[in-house]
């Protein structure tokens, strides 16, 4: 720990909530500049919706979500027509407020009316969502996943997965929500901060009895039920995936500002909760993403009446431990200085012309020490990323917009664009033309970003934000290519932008050659 400061560099930094430090110039951090604006509940919810309106069916495991107060008009609308076409739908929705943590905040309503509209829904906004209320039940009781995944790089994208994670249960026996239970958070919401001050909450030293358990020993009792338990992982493979796929194109506008591209800085790599909910059919819904999930190993407990004790929790540490043991292992300095040695042996072999050392030169050498690595256990973190890439890149369209927005931002540290760039991405696509005038570009670029900024949580800079842009490029498509569904009025406008921003790039290098 360096609470004054440090003085030299070092190989790999672990700052405590989110990345703070400017002064690093090498090495690698364990958060992402970013990360924790962007999984706040009602950026994660905005993102998700952005992915939803170009993939529907892609994006429907993340509850449907609208955010308050700007979008209580819209809310009310929808939720009474929907309650129109179908009479007999009886939903029930939950109110989290944005930022919130720990069920802080939280409550369930049967009806739009009965949101809390004191000042607290104006100086701190929230997200109202469909609330599940037919979740997979595990003796009588609710319970969700927390799983680790593991950011290990953005550009190029590398997601790994933990093999194992926690499931939190609640400490009532679950009933779906009526108007007389709506308020018992014991038997509706699963945090443990909340469930750990319910006489009914069970310490466990076992890893599948008691209100925190093992995700596997979930797995291992749904097998013997016969649940088809590998379309579980599949699914919630896929389900994380394609979360951080909608998460990307945010952090890059972040990375960007704090770490730009030539100069010398830090690479970042993050460990990330996902909270999910297994539906009675199995299929698994998001919840939330935690930018900073605890990796505490021990739990309070009171031993006599106000006397409270630390006390090592098993499984917190059988799940957490190997999570960061694996990440330091992933991370490890020194195994990218053993690969870089092994290829530059493999490349000396065969600058000497010996091709039959060169096969062997990057496996290790049979008379060779066993590394330390070989003492350690298995990997518990297991890569989806690039691995089942081919399956999800086409989705990656919100991405090449970001990349669009970047190369326009103009001046390094900025995360908003200025109207003189909107007009320099116009005119370098060639987006202008007789019917869409560059005044008419000018009062896009004004009712979209005085909109967005008027909504947004902090106005520290003017200009155009990511999603604002977004907004803008989905409109341009829509207006282009009419008849389309909207993910092919996107792409369609993202490779006409690419191929002409190309064009103008090759010309200028013919005139500078010139
Ligand atoms: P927090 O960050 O305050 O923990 P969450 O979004 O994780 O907020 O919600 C808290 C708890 O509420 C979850 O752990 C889960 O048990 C329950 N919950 C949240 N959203 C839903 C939902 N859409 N449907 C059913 N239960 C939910």
């Amino acid at each position: 720990q360096f609470p004054f400061g440090r003085r030299l560099p070092c190989d790999i930094y672990w700052h405590g909530v989110s990345f703070h430090d400017s002064n690093i110039f090498s090495g690698q951090v364990n958060k992402f500049p970013g990360m924790t604006e962007t999984v706040r509940k009602i950026t994660l919810s905005r993102a998700m919706r952005t992915m939803r309106d170009l993939f529907p069916l892609e994006y429907n495991f993340y509850p449907r979500s609208w955010i308050l107060p700007e979008e209580l008009p819209l809310f009310v609308a929808e939720v009474r027509t929907m309650k129109d076409s179908n009479p007999s739908w009886k939903p029930t929705f939950i109110v989290k407020p944005d930022g919130g943590c720990q069920g802080d905040g939280i409550y369930l309503i049967k009806d739009p009316s009965d949101i809390r509209l004191t000042g607290s829904i104006q100086s701190r906004p929230a997200v109202v969502q469909e609330y599940i209320c037919k979740p997979l039940l595990v003796d009588k009781l609710k319970f969700d996943i927390r799983l680790y995944v593991l950011l290990k790089s953005l550009e190029p994208l590398e997601i790994y997965i933990a093999k194992d994670g926690l499931s939190r249960f609640c400490t009532e026996p679950y009933q779906e929500p009526t108007l007389k239970n709506l308020h018992q958070v014991f038997m509706h919401l699963t945090n443990y901060s909340l469930n750990i001050h319910s006489g009914n909450f069970i310490h466990s030293a076992s890893a599948n009895t008691g209100s925190k358990r093992t995700f596997s020993s979930i797995l291992c009792r749904l097998s013997s039920r016969g649940a088809d338990v590998k379309k579980l992982w599949s699914d919630i493979i896929s389900l994380v995936i394609k979360t951080i796929i909608a998460l990307t194109p945010e952090l890059k506008v972040y990375y960007q500002s704090d770490i730009p591209a030539g100069k010398p800085g830090p690479t970042c790599f993050q460990i990330l909760g996902f909270d999910i909910l297994l539906m009675k059919d199995l299929k698994p819904v998001l919840l939330e993403v935690n930018a900073n999930p605890s990796m505490r190993i021990e739990h309070e407990q009171e031993l006599s009446p106000g006397v409270f004790e630390n006390v090592p929790s098993p499984v917190d540490e059988k799940v957490k431990v190997a999570v960061i043991r694996d990440t330091l292992r992933l991370m490890d300095p020194q195994k990218k200085k053993r690969k870089d040695t092994q290829l530059t042996l493999s490349v000396l072999c065969c600058r000497c012309q010996s091709p039959e050392r060169a096969p062997g030169a990057s496996e290790e050498p049979p008379d060779a020490a066993p590394g330390p690595e070989a003492a350690l256990p298995s990997l518990c973190l297991k890569q989806v990323f690039p691995k089942y890439a081919r399956h999800f890149s086409y989705l990656r369209l919100v991405d090449r917009v970001a990349a669009l927005f970047i190369r326009f931002l103009g001046v390094k540290g900025t995360t908003k664009l200025g109207p003189t760039g909107f007009r320099t991405f116009i005119r370098n696509c060639k987006l202008s033309n007789s019917n869409f005038s560059m005044a008419a570009v000018d009062i896009l670029y004004i009712d979209i970003t005085r909109r967005w900024n008027s909504m947004g949580i902090e106005h520290k800079e003017s200009g155009m934000c990511l999603q604002a842009f977004v907004e803008a490029f989905f409109c341009l498509a829509q207006k282009k290519y009419k008849a389309l569904p909207l993910h092919k009025q996107v792409l369609s406008l993202l490779e006409l932008c690419e191929c002409r921003l190309a064009a103008l790039h090759g010309k200028r290098l013919v005139w500078g050659c010139g």
